[in-house]
């Protein structure tokens, strides 16, 4: 059995930057027509001029990617990492540019690399004002960060604290909401207005805490937001295969070397690049809704950030297909990628 449809977009992905574009980049290219390239870099990308820069590094990887049954080059679309101190002239130099695509508000200390970020979102009103003028889309970390908030409910009392006032004080701003992991966040999004839309990870819906937690801690299913409860699961893949154009594939692929997440203290991040498509075929497949597949995966994203659909089309096979145990990353020990050493059921061609 073979599976077709118009060429994919990944709506959010961590390249990171350096030696690691090499196998990030290609991983990606190889299957996604486009990609949101999120900016939480050492230092963050937070200027039109470094994202060029970044777009260019990746650029150099991206060659010959090859897609489906056309060569299509692989399209970097850069996000600017917003920080209190940035100037609103700066949105508009983002807003003029043809490669930067959207804002990302990283609330500080919320995940990998965001020590810049946002310490209360208030004060970055005045460059939420600009992006609403220009229309450029907001996107969004949606956790609170305070210690005495629960981890499980990081995301939750974010809607209420943060999330439903910005989209009550910019109601013409365009807000995705990243990578939702909760029943609250696909209920926020359902009952908005159409300009705030939602991605979400393969592995937030292949996954609950339990897959985490129960028998023995797996490191590489620890990402941010957390894995959150079977209901919160559920709620993400009917929203997934509803044909609800605003929830739309985000991979949140996050690649980490195997040993900073195999220890004591180990980072957060699934690194689903390799096989992403699959996993997504899979999980549509088992919630009998392939014929959604598409939508989610090639239209909506598009649709939404009011970009062309892709033209060129991704085939998959319906065989037998072991994920690798490890794949190839900068050090010696490699990368442990999403389902790694586990059999699914798609395959590219
Ligand atoms: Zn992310």
């Amino acid at each position: 059995m073979q599976l077709e449809i118009t060429t994919p977009d990944d709506w959010h992905v961590h390249f990171r930057d350096g030696d690691a574009l090499q196998y990030t980049v290609p991983a990606t290219a190889k299957t996604f027509g486009r990609a949101i390239v999120m900016p939480n870099l050492v230092p963050p990308i937070t200027t039109v001029t470094q994202a060029e820069a970044y777009r260019q590094r990746i650029l150099a990887h991206a060659q010959g990617a090859n897609f489906g049954s056309s060569t299509h080059l692989f399209e970097p679309l850069m996000t600017l990492y917003l920080t209190e101190q940035m100037a609103s002239s700066e949105i508009a130099a983002a807003a003029a540019s043809p490669h930067v695509f959207a804002c990302k508000l990283y609330p500080a200390g919320a995940t990998t690399n965001s020590a810049n970020g946002v310490r209360d979102p208030a004060n970055i009103y005045p460059l939420l004002e600009a992006m609403e003028k220009l229309d450029l889309p907001l996107l969004v970390h949606g956790e609170v960060t305070e210690q005495e908030v629960d981890i499980f409910d990081r995301e939750a009392v974010f809607i209420d604290r943060h999330l439903a006032p910005i989209a009550k004080n910019f109601p013409g701003l365009r807000i995705v909401f990243e990578h939702i992991t909760t029943a609250a966040a696909v209920d926020f999004v359902k009952e908005s207005s159409n300009r705030i839309g939602a991605t979400l990870t393969p592995q937030h819906l292949m996954h609950n805490r339990n897959d985490l937690l129960v028998g023995g801690i797996r490191p590489h299913l620890y990402c941010l937001p957390i894995l959150k409860a079977a209901n919160d699961q559920r709620a993400l893949q009917q929203a997934a295969i509803s044909g609800n154009p605003r929830f739309f594939l985000g991979t949140d692929s996050a690649p980490h070397a195997r040993l900073t997440k195999e220890a004591a203290c180990g980072c957060a991040g699934c690194y689903s690049a390799p096989t992403a498509i699959e996993l997504y075929a899979e999980i549509f497949e088992q919630l009998g809704a392939l014929d959604k597949l598409e939508g989610f995966a090639s239209f909506f994203g598009a649709d939404f950030y009011r970009l062309p659909r892709n033209i060129t089309r991704l085939r998959l096979q319906r065989t037998s297909n072991i994920v690798p145990e490890r794949a190839p990353f900068v050090g010696e020990d490699g990368i442990v990628p999403l389902h790694a050493g586990k059999t699914i059921s798609w395959q590219q061609s």
